[in-house]
């Protein structure tokens, strides 16, 4: 890649952002589609968000992803959001529109895409979300929009997740049947055995040496485990799951698809398929 005196940017605001992935993938689809434009991070303090905000039409730069702790704040400031990030309340995909800003959230579509692509079947079944927090709501969102008929919130602070269940259930779940719980859930095995899919949307098994405890043998044979957390090695929460032969994915998969759909926004054309993938997975020593 050769930066000139033309390039065009796109970024990602966080912080930190060194550990960040989505550099690594956006500008493999650039070098694929034969682009000037280069993605870079920046990291950016919670208490300069907005002026780094207001700096992207400044500097003429064409969009911005955002990632921990600017997602919620930047939902407050932008004044245009997608029907998605209003009802989740959070931004992480930013669109330079002829110097307006457009805020979008692409993980709730992103996470549905990963899910059909593993044939997840929660159409009519129910469902268990480990967490209560924006990741959460995204995936409460993709499984209510996939047909799940209940979803269990479960959570360590049993409260957080009673105000997602009210709030998703005032925007309208539409048929599907929410319910908050502690982490307690995760050892109720009739709940378990019903289990279609048992999805963690928290960094435990990230930040923590072990997980939650989860009853992994009360689960159906059939039953999917998805973590959205994305790692080198089998994470914490999938491991048991893949030594009962249980059916697994980590949060690549949302990754990617959250990321292709953000580069269309952002770029105005697709990604060439397959290339944001491989980038991601050879950056985690997968490929
Ligand atoms: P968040 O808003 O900070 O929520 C964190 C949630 O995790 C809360 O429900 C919190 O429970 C729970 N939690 C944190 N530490 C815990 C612990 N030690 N034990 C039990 N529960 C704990 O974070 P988020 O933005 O929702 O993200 C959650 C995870 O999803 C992160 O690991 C993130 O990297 C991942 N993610 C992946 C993708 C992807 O594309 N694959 C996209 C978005 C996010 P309390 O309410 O009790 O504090």
């Amino acid at each position: 890649m050769t930066i000139s005196a033309d390039t065009q940017i796109t970024a990602i605001f966080g912080d930190p952002v060194g550990h960040s992935l989505s550099p690594a993938m956006h500008n493999a689809a650039y070098a694929a589609l034969g682009l000037d434009r280069a993605y870079v991070a920046f990291r950016v303090k919670r208490a300069n968000l907005a002026r780094a905000l207001r700096a992207i039409p400044a500097l003429g730069i064409l969009g911005v992803n955002l990632t921990a702790p600017h997602k919620e704040a930047a939902a407050r400031m932008l004044g245009r959001l997608s029907a998605e990030a209003r009802l989740l309340g959070a931004v992480n995909c930013v669109v330079n529109r002829r110097g307006g800003l457009y805020g979008a959230n692409t993980d709730a579509l992103g996470l549905k895409l990963a899910l059909g692509e593993l044939r997840a079947e929660v159409r009519g079944r129910l469902a268990i979300v480990i967490g209560a927090g924006g990741a959460a709501a995204s995936a409460l969102l993709a499984l209510a929009r996939l047909g799940a008929e209940e979803i269990v919130l479960a959570n360590r602070t049993p409260a957080r997740a009673a105000v997602m269940v009210r709030r998703f259930a005032r925007a309208g779940a539409g048929r599907c049947v929410l319910k908050a719980r502690g982490l307690e859930a995760l050892t109720d095995a009739a709940l378990l055995k019903r289990a279609a899919l048992i999805l963690n949307a928290t960094p435990m098994g990230l930040t923590t040496r072990s997980f939650a405890e989860l009853d992994y043998g009360a689960t159906a044979r059939g039953c999917l485990f998805y973590d959205l957390v994305y790692a080198p090695e089998p994470t914490p929460f999938l491991r048991p799951a893949a030594a009962l032969g249980r059916r697994h994915a980590d949060g690549t998969g949302m990754l990617v698809e959250q990321g292709e759909i953000a580069f269309r926004l952002m770029n105005g054309a697709a990604p060439p398929p397959g290339v944001m993938r491989r980038a991601l997975l050879g950056r985690l020593g997968r490929a």
